[in-house]
């Protein structure tokens, strides 16, 4: 889903994804964004599972240092776009502590 800014309505740019594993054995990728407009960041959890008909995704607002720290962790790993990376980055995950979930 295309998704553009709260704040300023502006489109959003990919800055940075790495691909896990689901538990059902689908794709979850991770994104992390920035407006195009203004100093917004967001992040996306996508879902892509194979025990359901569509995919399924969550959207939040964060702060700068999130964001920051979500990139830095996904250029820590040798292999983004690989489900089954072993590397300590994998599973990824994000502390959303104060992050906004978007409807
Ligand atoms: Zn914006
Ligand atoms: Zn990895």
């Amino acid at each position: 889903m295309i998704r553009v800014c709260e704040h300023c309505g502006k489109e959003l740019l990919n800055r940075g994804s790495i691909c896990d594993l689901c538990v059902c054995g689908g794709e979850n990728i991770h994104s992390f964004w920035k407006c195009s407009g203004c100093d917004s960041f967001y992040y996306n959890d996508y879902y892509d599972c194979w025990d359901s008909e569509n995919p399924d995704e969550l959207w939040f607002e964060i702060s700068e240092s999130t964001f920051n720290e979500g990139r830095s962790r996904i250029a820590a790993c040798p292999e983004p776009s690989r489900k089954l990376c072993n590397c300590p980055l994998h599973p990824f995950s994000i502390p959303l502590e104060g992050a906004k979930r978007l409807q």
